[in-house]
């Protein structure tokens, strides 16, 4: 019988590198060539219709239906001027991926001939047979279906050969059912939040957009090794193996140079991903061995999101040509870091304005202030709707795990902003202007502008101030941004609106209006003292200071989903008009399901990979050990002779008995948790009770690896997973 593992090994000596095309070697000759962008517009479209649509984007006002058919035509023209033939609404489920339903443009006419045809109709609203998405009991009943809905501000573009048209998807009743539609509500409302208090410092601010730049990490492994791998294949982790005995311990990986196999791979996707016109810029090894990473420039956050879904999907796609698998699971591998997505989030104004970056005068710097500190206030006041927002099955071996950010959501400034912060809390001079010393400003310290320090990094925080930007990292690698980035903007909206609020009462009190922006930011500051934290996230002391501090700690995500649909999230939700309760406990009970089924999927694999493959293997290594003996005794001699033998045969039995022991306990706790009817204790109860058995079984799964016979152990292991090339 031969091995799996041994053929895929052999595979792995035998790739060649597939030679990677490019359009041309500048970039800007073919960036965004399969976009359907302004400039194909107003290419295609007469140039009214261009302006019109051009207005209807920017300012976010319904597109009519005349408008709607020149642009479908628009589009067919261009999309089948490059051999396109099909055309969807692209979409994204609750399922955590990217859908698709396709037609051909092919229709017969009323002679029977057949036309291309792309009516406007087609475009704006489509109704895909969606009985089968997640949906949170929101479409229980038959009649209440769902539709795609055109979503003007991501261009169309060309994938797989098919017209894809970015939609947002939405039950009959208008309930969302994805993760687009509550998105751009927040993204709206972020916009019509910080326009208004853009007003007390520059009224030519007319629209704030909230950017978004993605850091994507990623593992490559070798596809014949990862169809050895069935725990890979099915759940996207290894349930089990042995570390390897160089691991990340040399720190050598990081940023060194890249393997050519990998890079011809990176050209590749980054290639395709510049053509469907995301902005991809940088590319480096990552901290893990096998680990690497990729990131485009910023854009606008809806669209930066629909570039990752895509990204994620073509980077999927592109690596089966160079036959590797890319693995976007949190953590493939146990004991080696997992793999994030950091969210680096910013507010823009049209005039070109970061408002997360400090100016060089005093007033823009109270500007920044303003939107520095209302985000430190948003998230002090919904840190735990945040860490919902990041829960998932796969992020909780992140989140607990001390190489991640930790579960506790805390803030990290960096030294001279703290400082400056401080300085206005314990100022008293806030009443009045210190005309003595030009750096300061009522109170305020002079802050400097360049604060893009790399020195003063700290990777151990979810959530960390990076000069003139927001970085959330506690996201997820294989998590849709959409979901963390609707609460983040939901919260800062609201917090905003709060604050634009107090200011407005204390001038109406007769404050002036820098003294009244002052007043708030202050008392702000010492309110949301407690979510700033400098140390080491990971440290056992700082779990101690933030019990102290009463900020929670919530390892797990049934539990950390509750914030989801706390009395204060449905009122914030409702009132920023993000989700109505429905829609909030929906989204509960989808995410809830996805945590236990998850479970289950691993569980049953653990089950059966012990029972057929790990087991048997064992056996036939004893056996072989047991007939070792009977010849050795044969020949005469005694038992002192054979003790390194009779000791294998015992600490096999031992894992043996120990597992099959746990695996049998498992399957029973699983029959009692999938029982559960509430969602909430079922996933619970697949955490508590069943995911406890996976680390004791794949303990004495390990120790095995380490008895069996190499020429035996049937899956690829960690150093082969990791390093064969
Ligand atoms: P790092 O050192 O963390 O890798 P980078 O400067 O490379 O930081 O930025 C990472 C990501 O942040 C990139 O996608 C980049 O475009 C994005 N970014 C930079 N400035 C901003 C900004 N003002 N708003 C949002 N994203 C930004
Ligand atoms: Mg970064």
């Amino acid at each position: 019988m031969s091995i799996f593992r041994f053929k895929a090994l052999e595979t792995v000596l035998t790739r060649t590198i597939p030679e990677v095309k490019r359009p041309s070697s500048k970039i800007s000759d073919y960036f965004g060539a399969n976009v359907f962008d302004k400039y194909k517009m107003q290419e295609y479209l007469p140039k009214d219709t261009y302006k019109t649509l051009l207005n209807s984007i920017e300012s976010g006002t319904p597109i009519d239906r005349e408008i709607a058919e020149h642009v479908s035509s628009a589009m067919k023209a261009w999309a089948m001027s490059k051999g396109v033939t099909h055309y969807t609404h692209w979409f994204q489920p609750l399922t955590g991926t990217t859908a698709e339903k396709h037609d051909s443009f092919f229709e017969p006419d009323s002679d029977g001939r057949a036309i291309e045809k792309f009516a406007g109709s087609a475009l704006v609203q489509q109704e895909p047979d969606a009985s089968s998405f997640p949906n949170g009991g929101i479409r229980s009943t038959f009649e209440a279906r769902g539709y795609t809905a055109w979503d003007p501000s991501s261009p169309a573009f060309i994938f797989n050969k098919t017209l894809c048209i970015p939609t947002v998807f939405v039950s009959y009743t208008g309930e969302a059912l994805d993760y687009k539609a509550p998105l751009l509500k927040a993204i709206a409302a972020v916009d019509k939040a910080a326009t208004e208090v853009c007003q007390y410092f520059d009224k030519s601010v007319e629209k704030v957009t909230a950017s978004l730049g993605i850091e994507q990490e990623y593992f490559l492994v070798d596809l014949a090794l990862f169809n050895a791998r069935p725990d890979l294949a099915i759940t996207g982790r290894a349930l089990f193996g042995h570390a390897s005995a160089k691991g990340q311990q040399l720190e050598d990986h990081y940023f060194g140079s890249i393997p050519e196999r990998v890079y011809a791979y990176m050209q590749d996707f980054e290639t395709e991903a510049l053509l469907l016109g995301i902005p991809l810029k940088t590319r480096h090894n990552e901290v893990a061995p096998s680990q690497f990473e990729c990131a485009p420039i910023y854009e606008e956050i809806n669209l930066a999101i629909d570039h990752n879904q895509l990204l994620m999907d073509l980077m999927d796609k592109v690596a089966k040509r160079h036959n590797f698998k890319v693995l976007l699971h949190e953590k493939p591998y146990a004991g080696i870091n997992g793999s994030g997505k950091h969210n680096n989030w910013s507010l823009i104004t049209n005039t070109g304005k970061n408002l997360l970056s400090p100016g060089k005068t005093p007033k823009n710097n109270l500007m920044f202030l303003t939107f520095f500190v209302n985000t430190i206030k948003a998230v002090h006041e919904h840190a735990d709707l945040l860490r919902a927002s990041i829960a998932s099955v796969s992020n909780d071996h992140r989140l607990v795990a001390n190489e991640a950010p930790p579960a506790i959501i805390s803030i990290f400034l960096g030294a001279q902003l703290n400082d400056v912060l401080d300085e206005i809390e314990s100022s008293r001079a806030i009443f009045k202007k210190v005309k003595e010393d030009p750096n300061l400003w009522f109170g305020i310290p002079k802050i400097p502008q360049i604060l893009l320090d790399n020195t003063d990094r700290n990777r151990t925080s979810p959530f960390a101030f990076t000069g003139n930007k927001f970085e959330l990292r506690a996201v997820g690698s294989s998590a849709n941004s959409a979901n963390p980035m609707t609460v983040l903007n939901t919260i800062v909206a609201d917090q905003l609106t709060k604050f634009k609020i107090e200011v407005d009462k204390l001038i109406k009190k007769g404050d002036k209006k820098d003294v009244a922006i002052l007043t708030v930011i202050k008392k702000y500051i010492k309110e949301s003292k407690d979510i700033r934290f400098e140390g080491n996230g990971y440290s056992d002391e700082w779990a101690e200071e933030a019990a102290k501090r009463g900020l929670s700690n919530i390892k797990t995500t049934p539990k950390a989903l509750d914030a989801l649909v706390s009395e204060k999230s449905e009122k914030l939700f409702e009132e920023i008009g993000v989700f109505s309760k429905r829609e909030s406990h929906a989204r509960h009970e989808i995410l809830l399901e996805d945590y236990f089924k998850k479970l289950q999927i691993e569980a049953r694999v653990i089950g059966d990979l012990v029972t057929n493959v790990v087991i048997p293997a064992a056996i036939k290594y004893q056996s072989q050990v047991v007939e070792n003996i009977k010849g050795l005794k044969e020949i005469g001699y005694s038992a002192d002779f054979y003790q390194a033998q009779t000791y294998i045969i015992e600490e096999i039995s031992t894992h043996l008995n120990f597992i099959k022991k746990n695996v049998q306990d498992m399957v029973e706790a699983r029959k009692v948790a999938i029982k559960i009817e509430d969602a909430r204790e079922k996933a619970i109860a697949y955490d508590e009770t069943v995911k406890s058995f996976f680390e004791p079984i794949r303990y004495h799964v390990d120790k095995l690896e380490l008895l069996v016979d190499d020429n035996i152990w049937p899956l690829p292991k960690f150093r082969e997973l990791l390093f064969a090339k």
